[in-house]
């Protein structure tokens, strides 16, 4: 009797594990359709600078709406795309699609993900060199967020695209920084423009001393190798003015923003800024 309890189970196991396997195959064909049909947009999430609190960045986050899905969330279409090799033109669609936007905001960066196969197999420095010529947009007006991924395998190849992206002028952030397992050395290797600390340490802000310390210390690490730190995923006000006592210089989350349609963007630009940060050194508890 156990045995045959235990087959049964194994074959639920079996039949789950193929109804994955079919969901994916099936959003992977229909990821094909997503560029020629239109389903593909970027949304926008401000970036704000602690010591003016002025938006001075967006970061560009893709979003999928699948016909009859509804929003595919970009981790669970990515890895798909970069299975099938559809990152490529996915990747380059980005570029060239945050390039044009970035004319409407010309007082503004804006910040790209590109994942590691577009370095491997793409011809990065091409698209990037062509999207900003055609719509006459900066070099330092672009940022490439990149993770540690990035540089697991052939490193050295990357490392030699990443110093030609830098010498065209555009900036290159390490993303989710302290997630991988190797990122100090990734800091020996390459002249990072920018860290930005991952979003699972900002969440322990203030709830745990080690949280902070870590904070503080990778804040302090990249001032003195020159780099700027962005925190991600702050949520609260009380974040935001620990991290500017911290010395942290740039802050994007929910409080400032969530991702949004380039229209509501605008509309932040006029009315907003952040001045109570600027004004307020002085440890203070808000909600
Ligand atoms: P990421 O680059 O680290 O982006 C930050 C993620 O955190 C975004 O999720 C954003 O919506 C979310 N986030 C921002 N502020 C907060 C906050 O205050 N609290 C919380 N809980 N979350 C916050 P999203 O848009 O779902 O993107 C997830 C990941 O997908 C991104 O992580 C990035 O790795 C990848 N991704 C997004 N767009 C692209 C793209 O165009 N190309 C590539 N290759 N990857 C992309
Ligand atoms: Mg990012
Ligand atoms: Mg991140
Ligand atoms: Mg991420």
């Amino acid at each position: 009797r156990a045995k045959s309890k235990c087959r049964g189970s194994l074959q639920f196991f079996a039949e789950e594990m193929n109804e994955q396997l079919l969901i994916r195959k099936q959003l992977k064909g229909d990821l094909r359709r997503a560029i020629p049909e239109g389903q593909l947009e970027l949304e926008f999430q401000p970036q704000v600078d602690l010591t003016t609190g002025k938006v001075i960045g967006v970061e560009c986050l893709l979003r999928w709406s699948h016909p009859t899905k509804g929003r595919v969330p970009p981790d669970q279409f990515i890895h798909l795309a970069e299975e099938s090799g559809l990152i490529i033109p996915i990747g380059d669609w980005v570029i060239c699609q945050a390039c044009a936007q970035a004319n409407d905001w010309p007082e503004l960066k804006f910040a790209v993900n590109v994942c590691p196969i577009q370095f491997r197999q793409g011809n990065i420095v091409e698209t990037v060199r062509n999207a900003l010529e055609a719509e006459g947009v900066s070099p330092n007006r672009l940022e490439i967020e990149i993770t540690e991924g990035i540089l697991l395998q052939n490193t050295e190849e990357t490392i030699a695209i990443l110093t030609e992206l830098k010498a065209m002028g555009v900036r290159i952030a390490m993303d989710d920084f302290g997630t991988g397992y190797s990122s100090l050395n990734y800091l020996r290797r390459f002249d990072f423009d920018k860290i930005k600390i991952d979003q699972s340490f900002i969440a322990g802000l203030g709830r745990s001393t080690e949280s902070d310390c870590i904070i503080q210390a990778v804040i302090d690490l990249g001032a003195s190798l020159g780099m700027t730190s962005n925190a991600e995923g702050v949520e609260t006000l009380a974040q935001a003015r620990k991290l500017k006592q911290q010395g942290c210089k740039e802050v994007q989350g929910y409080f400032f923003g969530r991702p949004m349609p380039s229209t509501s963007i605008q509309e932040l630009l006029v009315d907003h800024d952040w001045m109570m940060l600027a004004a307020d050194d002085t440890p203070s508890r808000s909600t």
